[in-house]
């Protein structure tokens, strides 16, 4: 390509609402541009990158026998609705009519779409397994698209489905994903750590998703510090905790703690480690057929992890409920406990397992009771609900400590067991002719979001850093000053001889000043930079390598030699 050709609109200025790095590079660099909220066009730079993942994707779904298909983005409402989730998709599925009156939805995934392009045509246990993936644009009206192509309405996603006639085969497969995933992210030169994940209420035997390390990320990651322990905050777990605090001693009492609210305040009050504290969350909690008021119990020096109070609830959704409307209940916000509360559905964390000597409200104004000892709750409902904290010990070693990190979740593999298959009659005859749904996994990867994910891990302030597998051009061959004749040969010449040896190379040949090129070859993130100048005369040309900015001259016969060699 030649630059002077190039469809490249660089400019100086970010987009105002930008914060991240990536969305003000790859606007700033010509990459894509915005059209409205969350909806992105890509121009040829930024189509040349999503290519290019998307080849490594293909390559590696290839090895591992994965075919690409590719459906409807339309996709019809019925599907949603035998599957039951148009409900649980909510105002992130973009319907529409048609002029018959047809309701449609804009496919934010495609797991009813796949279901039912196999059923009925695979029958047979001898058709298994399959796995069938597509690289396509999806469509999710997200509440609050923002940060760029990492959290676009319209987005590119490459999704995949595999279908299996035994649990065993699915967590073969599911392995097989899982490396593949790994070596396409290892290839895109990204660091990343898979994680645990959490599984949501369709619940399934697993699920992990790749993180890509980058302060900006969204999800925070539990991480061990000396095993390769990770999970998603959401579903971290810990180590039984060994250095217990010394428990007071108390029979059961009920105490005037007159004003005593905070779990800070209640261990201050009776001298006691928050730890033998009792907190309670109120939460309304959503289902589909209406609201709910749930309380959570946890120790006083756990936080409710909400990912994990919506799972143990068996709920769709999770919001905060104000003081105002637990009074109106009767209930008396900083001195609410288990004991005696009829009014409420409760749910308690696994760490209060027969906890003895707790302390906790009264459901009485200015009250606490002291010496509680689980044991007298007829308390039904454990679940784990807490949220792993630093220093944490590791649930998988022993003597590994868990750390915080933040990360970009840009590939989500889960096993789904017979979640959709069930609902959607989609079944196959087993070996003994009998007929079982089948048993499925699917596996996004976020390719769109992967341009944003490169960006955020590698960028300078004075532009974007590709690797090799991801950059638009290796190489962009920079003739200094065009007028000169004998540099706008040997520029040419090189580009040639790059472009014959399959090397995907630019050539700047803008009637621009030298600076201005320089400019915008670090915004855009060239890897390789061969400045052909003024030391041309003396045989020399220079190498700059984009992400140490490191100069070098070397002798212009040599330059082509060099570079591939670099390559
Ligand atoms: P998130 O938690 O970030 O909203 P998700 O868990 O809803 O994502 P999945 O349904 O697991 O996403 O989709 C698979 C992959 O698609 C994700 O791992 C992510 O990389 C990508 N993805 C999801 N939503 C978006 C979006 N709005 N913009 C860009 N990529 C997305
Ligand atoms: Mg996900």
């Amino acid at each position: 390509m030649r630059f002077s050709q190039a469809f490249i609109p660089t400019t100086k200025e970010a987009p105002s609402e930008a914060v991240l790095a990536s969305h003000i590079l790859l606007t700033r660099a010509g990459f894509t541009s915005q059209v409205a909220a969350g909806l992105y066009n890509y121009l040829p730079l930024g189509k040349r990158v999503l290519k290019k993942i998307e080849n490594v994707i293909n390559e590696e779904m290839t090895k591992i026998g994965a075919q690409e298909v590719d459906l409807s983005f339309v996709t019809p409402a019925h599907l949603w609705e035998e599957s039951g989730r148009m409900e649980k998709f909510g105002k992130e599925l973009l319907r529409f009519r048609d002029r018959k009156e047809n309701l449609f939805v804009l496919g934010p995934t495609h797991e009813e779409m796949m279901v039912n392009l196999v059923r009925n045509r695979v029958t047979s246990y001898k058709q298994l397994p399959l796995n069938l993936y597509q690289v396509k644009t999806k469509f999710r009206d997200e509440a609050r698209p923002r940060f760029g192509l990492m959290r676009g309405r319209e987005f590119v996603m490459k999704d995949g489905y595999s279908f299996h006639a035994t649990t065993e085969d699915l967590d073969r497969e599911f392995d097989a994903m899982e490396a593949a995933y790994k070596r396409i992210i290892e290839r895109l030169g990204l660091d990343f750590r898979v994680v645990k994940a959490d599984s949501g209420a369709i619940g399934g035997a697993g699920s992990k998703e790749l993180m890509v390390i980058a302060d900006s990320g969204e999800d925070t990651i539990a991480i061990c510090d000396n095993c390769e322990y990770g999970a998603n905050v959401e579903a971290a777990e810990r180590s039984i905790r060994q250095d217990i605090p010394e428990a007071p001693e108390s029979d059961f009492n009920k105490f005037q703690t007159p004003d005593v609210k905070s779990i800070e305040d209640l261990a201050n009050f009776f001298k006691v480690d928050p730890y033998y504290t009792m907190k309670c969350v109120a939460k309304r909690m959503t289902y589909e057929d209406g609201d709910q008021i749930v309380l959570f119990f946890l120790r006083g020096d756990d936080e409710l992890q909400e990912v994990k109070a919506v799972n143990a609830a068996e709920a769709l959704d999770i919001a905060d409920v104000s003081e105002e409307e637990l009074a109106a209940l009767g209930l008396v916000p900083g001195f609410m406990g288990p004991l005696d509360m009829e009014k409420l559905p409760c749910v308690f964390d696994t760490g209060l397992k027969g906890a003895t000597q707790l302390i906790c409200g009264a459901n009485e104004k200015d009250f606490h009771y002291v010496g509680v000892d689980m044991s007298v709750l007829d308390a039904g409902l454990f679940a784990d609900l807490y949220t792993v904290k630093e220093g944490d010990g590791c649930p998988h070693c022993s003597g590994g400590n868990l750390l915080y990190t933040k990360g970009i979740e840009v590939g989500h593999i889960f096993k789904l067991g017979t979640a959709y298959s069930k609902p959607l009659k989609a079944e196959f005859l087993n070996e003994r002719g009998q007929a079982e749904p089948f048993i499925m996994g699917t596996y996004g990867m976020g390719v769109s979001r992967l341009i944003a994910a490169t960006i955020e891990q590698h960028h300078d302030e004075k532009g974007c850093i590709w690797t090799k597998e991801t950059a638009p051009y290796m190489v962009n061959v920079m003739v200094s000053n065009i007028k000169d004749e004998e540099q706008l040969a040997f520029g040419e010449a090189l580009y040639q001889q790059l472009q014959d040896a399959g090397v995907e190379v630019i050539l700047d040949d803008r009637k621009e000043r030298f600076g201005f090129k320089m400019k915008d070859a670090e915004l855009i993130g060239f890897p390789y930079t061969v400045i052909v100048g003024k030391e041309l005369v003396n045989g020399n040309v220079q190498i700059v390598e984009r992400a140490t900015l490191e100069k070098r001259a070397v002798f212009a016969d040599k330059v082509f030699a060099e570079i591939m060699e670099r390559l």
